[in-house]
Formats: C-alpha cells, sequence, structure tokens
C-alpha cells in the first residue's frame, strides 16, 4: 500500500512540474495581430460549449449563434453553470480556469469574471497563462491563405520565441478547385487541372512560405474518407509537392484524420462530426515514403489501437495527442495506457488543441492528471515484474513525454 501510494505521487509530482512542449494549438503570437481570441466570453462560446447548451435550452441554432457573444455567453453560463451542474469536460474546463485566477466558480453571472479579464494586460497576463499551464512552447496552426494571417506575415514579425509556427495547408489538399485560384490571386500561376507546372509551382509556395514562416511541420486535418493510394488530385499533392517538400527542409508532415465536416449545418462551427478512418492509407504512405516522418492523430477512439500498430512497424510515424471528442479525461487516461503498453515511451501523450488562450489552463491541468494515472499504472506493472522505479527513472521518462519526443519532432534544441 505504502509503495503504491508514494510512487503515485512521485509521478504526479514529475508530470505536475514538468515543462510542456504543446504540439498543436490555434493559438497565435502576440506580434500576429488581431487573431488572438482570449476571456471568458470566448471561453464560454468556444464551440463545444455552444453544441452542449442546445441539448438543453430550447433555442434554436440560429437564434443563439445570431446573438451577441455577450448574450451567447450568458445563456451558456447560466444553462450549464448555474442551473445545472457543470459536469462535462469543456464545462468543467471553464471552472478550472476560474478557480486558477482566484474567481468565484459558483458565480451567478459573469460581471466579476468579465471585470476581471478585461482590466487584464494582455502581456502579462500570456506569460501568466503560459507559467500557470506549465507551457514552454505552443506551436500555432498557421494558414497562408487567410488574408489576414498573410498580412501579419508579409510585415516580417519577429515572433516571440515561445511560440512556433506550422504549415497548415488543408484548402490546397482538402479543396483545389477553389483554392488554386487563392494561390493564382496570390502570384502562383497554375490552374485547376493541376498538371506538372502547377505541382512545380505549389512547391514554389510552400518553399516561400516555409521561408516566410520558418514552420516545425507541415499540417492537414482529414477527413475519415481519406486514402492513399489514389488517384485524386489530394494524392497528387502529397506525393508530388508535399513529401519532397517535407524531404527537402527536413519538415514532418501532421495529418490529423477523421473529421466529418458540418454534420450538422445548423450548428455551423459547432457543426462537425467523427468518422472511421481506414488506416492503410498510413501504412502505405509511411511505406513509400521511408526518408519522410508523420505526425497522426485520428479523431475516432476506435482509430486508435490501429495507429498504435503503424506506429510499430513504422518508426517513421508517430502518434499524437487525444484530438477534439478524444480530449476527455477517461480517454486520455485509456489511450496514453495503450500507447505507453505498445510503444514505450515513443509518443507524444497529448497536445492541447486550445483556440482560446486561457484553455491552455485547463487542458494541460487535466491531461497531466490522466498522463500521471496511465504511468502510474504501467510503474506498478513493472515494479509486480521485479523492476524497482527510482526517481531517475520517472524525470527521464516524465520528461520525454511531455516534452522531449515532442522537442526531437520539432526540432527544438531546449
Ligand atoms: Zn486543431
Amino acid at each position: 500500500m505504502e509503495r503504491q501510494s508514494n510512487l503515485a505521487d512521485l509521478v504526479s509530482n514529475a508530470v505536475n512540474g514538468a515543462q510542456v512542449v504543446d504540439l498543436h494549438t490555434h493559438l497565435f503570437a502576440p506580434q500576429l495581430t488581431g487573431m488572438n481570441l482570449a476571456g471568458i466570453d470566448e471561453l464560454l462560446t468556444y464551440h463545444y460549449l455552444i453544441a452542449e447548451v442546445l441539448r438543453f435550452e430550447s433555442v434554436t441554432p440560429e437564434w443563439l449563434l445570431s446573438q451577441p457573444k455577450s448574450v451567447q455567453a450568458d445563456l451558456v453560463w447560466q444553462s450549464l453553470f448555474v442551473d445545472r451542474t457543470p459536469l462535462s469536460e469543456a464545462a468543467s474546463g471553464v471552472i478550472t480556469v476560474l478557480s486558477a485566477f482566484g474567481l468565484d466558480p459558483q458565480s451567478k453571472n459573469l460581471r466579476e469574471a468579465r471585470a476581471f479579464f478585461s482590466a487584464r494586460d494582455p502581456v502579462s497576463h500570456l506569460d501568466e497563462v503560459l507559467r500557470i499551464a506549465g507551457v514552454d512552447h505552443v506551436t500555432m496552426t498557421n494558414d497562408p491563405l487567410d488574408p489576414l494571417e498573410r498580412k501579419s506575415w508579409d510585415e516580417k514579425p519577429e515572433i516571440d520565441s515561445r511560440f512556433l509556427s506550422a504549415l497548415r495547408i488543408d484548402p490546397i489538399l482538402n479543396d483545389w478547385p477553389s483554392s488554386f485560384k487563392s494561390l493564382r490571386s496570390n502570384g502562383y500561376d497554375v490552374s485547376v487541372d493541376l498538371d506538372d507546372q502547377d505541382v512545380a509551382e505549389v512547391r514554389r509556395f510552400l518553399d516561400d512560405w516555409i521561408g516566410k514562416m520558418r514552420p516545425r511541420y507541415l499540417a492537414v486535418s482529414l477527413p475519415d474518407s481519406f486514402s492513399y493510394p489514389e488517384d485524386s488530385q489530394r494524392n497528387c499533392l502529397i506525393r508530388s509537392a508535399v513529401m519532397p517538400t517535407c524531404r527537402e527542409h527536413a519538415l514532418p508532415f501532421a495529418m490529423m484524420i477523421g473529421v466529418r465536416r458540418q454534420v450538422n449545418r445548423r450548428l455551423a462551427g459547432a457543426g462537425d462530426g467523427v468518422g472511421l478512418a481506414d488506416l492503410t492509407a498510413i501504412e502505405r504512405l509511411a511505406d513509400d515514403h521511408p526518408d519522410n516522418r508523420f505526425l497522426v492523430t485520428t479523431l475516432a477512439r476506435e482509430n486508435l489501437h490501429g495507429l498504435c500498430v503503424v506506429a510499430r512497424k513504422f518508426a517513421n510515424v508517430l502518434p499524437f495527442g487525444c484530438w477534439w471528442f478524444m480530449n476527455n479525461p477517461s480517454l486520455v487516461e485509456d489511450t496514453t495506457l495503450m500507447r505507453l503498453e505498445m510503444l514505450g515511451r515513443s509518443f507524444v501523450p497529448q497536445h492541447s488543441d486550445a483556440r482560446i488562450l486561457e484553455q491552455l489552463i485547463y487542458k494541460w491541468s487535466h491531461a497531466r492528471r490522466s498522463i500521471a494515472r496511465a504511468l502510474t499504472t504501467r510503474y506498478e506493472a513493472l515494479e509486480d515484474s521485479g523492476r524497482v522505479i527510482t526517481k531517475d527513472d520517472v524525470k527521464r521518462d516524465v520528461t520525454a513525454l511531455m516534452s522531449g519526443v515532442a522537442s526531437e519532432w520539432l526540432g527544438l534544441t531546449c
């Protein structure tokens, strides 16, 4: 008994004290102006909570989404936090954030929270959020086809070194018939046909933006129907543009697979669903491109076991994070335990996917609990088999899981 509680405390202290390298978020460095989301109204109108409030309130999605953010936030607070216990993970995350700042999570309204957040100095607030969350580095999601973002990068900003960039290329890979027009209007001589000259121009576009953004990887989110090999424009672009570009710049290619966009269009940003992906696509891609590296996460829980098997066969595939609908404490613990059993520590257990700054606080404090529990279970099994677990073992493993593996794949030297 004594051993168990000591071990659990040792692991939990190590995990709680570890600095994190966050492999994927939707946060932006302060220098990329006008794109940061923060504060109580943003937290409460996050699409997870919009979907949840519509299960309890007899308002239409159209009405709710047409209201000012403060009205939406008031309704979410009243419905999910005052009239009901905030049981869901997304709701309990808001409680964790409020508690971290000493705000009353039982409050009947948002007056105190709004006054608190609006009085914060953005620079010191960012520092404090990163300090509370224990996050060293935040990887952004950077879209060069977004006009606002493109303008910011064209001004050659001196990006805060805690923020790392990732070049997101969803429109190009998922909708060439529309996105080629955006490339063309940005000075690239491309056509809808995607012939050899178009592919060369896509490579020039990628090279140009790698030069501007200095990304740590290229990234795409893919539908559950993603397939490889197949005769499609997406496959052609992956094979002929993305793979050689990644090799040339020594960058991994991140794939987030399994989203079914807009299964309920009325919910707009909250309307995406999940589907089971065919992981033979990852096997074939990794097999055809042994000199490329692939960061992979899947949205369906049922795909995560298969992904561990793929990673056992292909060392150039790294499973990362518990994405979106997987970001629930029970699933993070379960998934982390399975990955430890199948891959040792050669994976990244979690990324925050934070879209609103303060989400870093709850995503990481909740993930740390799940990761510590999973690691403790593995250590207990090892001790039962006769291997004594030392403080140094724990420190080494926790460092690898919380920052080391991610740092290596991101090319960080910290
Ligand atoms: Zn994301």
